[in-house]
């Protein structure tokens, strides 16, 4: 096991400014809190995290990286606690330990439906500071190396999840080395007789070809000094699961596969790549199609290099790498190599450029062609269902294949969602219902005060936004009513000349089988409970006289003049209709297709009919612009929006209910209209008028005349028509005559 002071030693190789305390205390710490524990091996457990730091030394990481190595499995194997990780050490190291306890939580070849939230926590974590993926795979190395200890079933399922997930990670990391001894680790553990198979021929035909790969060497390092290029040139032979995988996918035999050696020249600057690459092709015939400039165009990874294949010495196809140390380096060891070089010393910061470099690869990851490819290699075909996003700030938003902005909203907060009024997806605004892609940036425009459409619960696809549309339709439905019913009770305890106090209401409670005085406020608003109940529950002593007395008309007072008692209903969209009798089952048919009216402002969340009526003095007609106003426990009243019986209301919004007509032409439904008439007092004037009424085929329900002086009556006639056009028609004939001297519509 790693010495204390060997670790140090190791970090102060590459950086002497290491902070050697902080180490000392990583490993004591770990090494206490790991106490007895033993792996698999029988080795003490502790040798693990040291084992993990040694790999990350190798890669030249920052003391925190180190750091974080040595403690990885402190929080979820011992009695630690991030806390203490955090006091004893520092909140960045914390954070790393904090990302790799997350995913050491995560199974990530569970059942399909986990698995795709696993991965995305994985990739979040990852994200969040890249130096946890550093440490996760540099654990998983070690974990591989030592696999052999582990149960049989155990090391297929851990191998599985290296070749499916850590592996193509580390490729996208750019760590290539890692990369290989990943797969060729799993491959050994999963398949191993055909691992024994390739070795073995590798083994043989690297002991047959050695002459043949140093002399190639030999020719190519003597060819670049003749033109004036100092050039390492190395010969590499494949691994046996990049052989494998290769005879898979191209299914051929072992014989056939060419390019089991290649070949790298590594020169110092850019341009010498192309003298070099120069040289080579002038020396030896390319193989046509085999050329590629990854130093003009780099991979996604940032790797970096010419490819190319020619008949080289022995005729022999030779592949060869041309590139620079730095770009060696950048292609074995990815991000963290290209950390070193873009910072210059071996830290990470976690604001450097190598976030910023692993935030645009998962990016590039998740878009294009990249999530096809990277499925391809790790088999995760449940990316095919699933569109990766991004906030305006990088924050991955993985959301399934059909989300819309809406979904995007709710998975960034449900706060987001409930005041999401509009969106812009890569900078342009685009509709809340477009249906995002990989890659798309989304911008959330929000509005406060907001109420989420209900409509929206249908039109979402992820379970989180619609729960969250109905929670907050419904809390706002609620509020609503307990508002209304609020002012109601206010007025109510007024009227009755007693005291009202939500302190009061709360001793009324077992009395009313109500949970909290708003429970009691929404039934009030709703209508489901009465206001006088509420005043004798709160004073039971009180009588309520006017109660006996409103519940029956008056004997003699004239019934409201409705024609037709309508019924208010909530349809799909959460759009109130008006229905009247025999036509209530067309409408709930065809009210399934809409989407809300525009200016239809919908109101939510009534479970029940309510009834309607149309104002008792002057009525509504289809063509009128109306409002209803609901009085709890009786229903909902529609007023043309001109009346001036309005103003009664003025300061009671929550009462106001925008709503529409719900008419078609063929319709054979009568209006109730009302109109005041100034008639010259002459013989037969009122039959004129009756004329041009029947005339024009509108019922007369009532009329009532006054004489006002000796030469004109005032006459109100309550008529029923089909519309405002047609009620429009009556007037304007009506003040046609001669008789008529003025006509005016009453509203009331
Ligand atoms: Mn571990």
């Amino acid at each position: 096991m790693m010495r204390q002071y060997e670790l140090v030693e190791r970090v102060k190789a590459y950086n002497p400014g290491a902070d050697e305390g902080l180490l000392n205390r990583a490993y004591v710490y770990a090494m206490r809190a790991h106490g007895t524990q033993k792996r698999a091996s029988g080795d003490p457990f502790f040798a693990h995290p040291l084992e993990v730091a040694a790999i990350l030394t190798d890669l030249r990481l920052d003391d925190a990286t180190i750091v974080a190595a040595v403690l990885h499995d402190t929080v979820e194997d011992t009695a630690a606690t991030l806390d203490e990780i955090n006091r004893v050490f520092t909140p960045e190291i914390g954070k790393l330990v904090d990302g790799l306890t997350k995913i050491k939580r995560l199974d990530l070849v569970s059942k399909r439906a986990a698995q795709g939230e696993n991965f995305r926590k994985l990739l979040l974590a990852i994200a969040a500071d890249v130096r946890v993926l550093l440490v996760k795979l540099a654990d998983r190395l070690h974990n591989m190396r030592t696999l052999q200890h582990m149960p049989a079933e155990k090391r297929a399922r851990i191998a599985q999840e290296t070749l499916d997930i850590y592996a193509p990670l580390a490729s996208r990391m750019g760590m290539q080395e890692l990369r290989e001894e990943l797969e060729d680790l799993s491959f050994v553990n999963l398949k191993p007789d055909v691992y024994a198979t390739i070795a073995k021929r590798l083994s043989d035909l690297s002991a047959k070809s050695e002459r043949l790969v140093e002399s190639i060497e030999r020719d190519l390092a003597a060819k670049l000094a003749n033109a004036g290029i100092a050039a390492t040139v190395k010969g590499r032979q494949k691994r046996p699961y990049s052989i494998w995988s290769k005879m898979e996918r191209k299914s051929v035999a072992f014989e056939q596969l060419s390019d089991i050696f290649g070949f790298r020249v590594i020169v110092d600057e850019v341009d010498t790549c192309y003298r070099a690459l120069g040289v080579v092709h002038t020396t030896w015939p390319m193989v046509p199609g085999r050329y590629k400039d990854y130093i003009s165009t780099p991979k996604q990874n940032d790797y970096r290099s010419i490819h190319t294949t020619v008949i080289g010495p022995k005729s022999q196809r030779v592949e060869l790498q041309i590139r620079t140390t730095e770009m060696d380096e950048i292609g074995e060891y990815g991000i963290a190599a290209h950390a070193l070089y873009k910072d210059g010393a071996p830290h990470l910061a976690t604001e450097s450029g190598a976030y910023q470099w692993l935030r645009r690869t998962i990016e590039l990851l998740a878009e294009g062609d990249s999530p096809e490819e990277f499925l391809e290699h790790t088999k995760l075909e449940l990316f095919q269902d699933q569109v990766f996003c991004f906030t305006p700030k990088g924050r991955l938003i993985a959301l399934p294949r059909g989300a819309t902005p809406i979904d995007f909203a709710y998975a960034v907060h449900t706060d987001v969602g409930n005041t999401a009024v509009g969106a812009k997806i890569n900078g342009r605004i685009a509709p809340l219902l477009t249906e995002l892609q990989n890659g798309d940036e989304v911008e959330i425009a929000r509005a406060d005060g907001q109420i989420p459409p209900a409509a929206w619960e249908s039109l979402v696809v992820t379970g989180k936004a619609r729960a969250a549309i109905r929670r907050a339709t419904r809390s706002a439905v609620r509020r609503q009513y307990a508002g209304l019913g609020r002012q109601i009770l206010d007025r109510a305890f007024e009227r009755a000349g007693k005291n009202f106090s939500d302190e009061k209401l709360r001793g009324a409670l077992p009395r009313l089988a109500r949970q909290s005085t708003e429970d009691v406020f929404a039934a009030v608003g709703r209508g489901e409970m009465f206001s006088g109940d509420v005043v004798k529950a709160v004073y039971p002593d009180y009588k309520d006289e006017r109660r006996a007395a409103a519940s029956q008309p008056a004997p003699g007072q004239p019934r409201p003049h409705v024609n037709g008692a309508g019924r208010l209903s909530l349809d799909k969209d959460q759009t109130v209709r008006l229905t009247w009798p025999g036509k209530a089952a067309a409408k709930d048919g065809a009210a399934k297709d809409g989407a809300p009216d525009e200016g239809a402002i919908p109101i939510r969340g009534l479970d029940r009919d309510l009834l309607v009526r149309f104002a008792p003095d002057g009525g509504a007609v289809p063509g009128d612009r109306i409002v209803g106003i609901l009085t709890p426990g009786e229903g909902v009243t529609i007023y043309p929006i001109q009346s001036p019986a309005l103003a009664a209301f003025d300061n009671e919004p929550d009462r106001w209910l925008d709503v529409r007509w719900d008419v078609d032409g063929a319709s054979n439904q009568r209006f109730p209209a009302r109109l005041a008439l100034q008639s010259i007092n002459e013989p037969g004037s009122f039959a004129q008028i009756a004329q041009v009424i029947a005339d024009h085929d509108g019922n007369i329900d009532n009329i009532s005349m006054k004489r006002r002086t000796q030469d004109f009556t005032d006459v109100t006639i309550d008529l029923a028509v089909w519309d405002l056009k047609h009620l429009n028609a009556i007037v304007s004939e009506l003040r046609a005559k001669r008789v008529v001297s003025r006509v005016d519509r009453v509203n009331g």
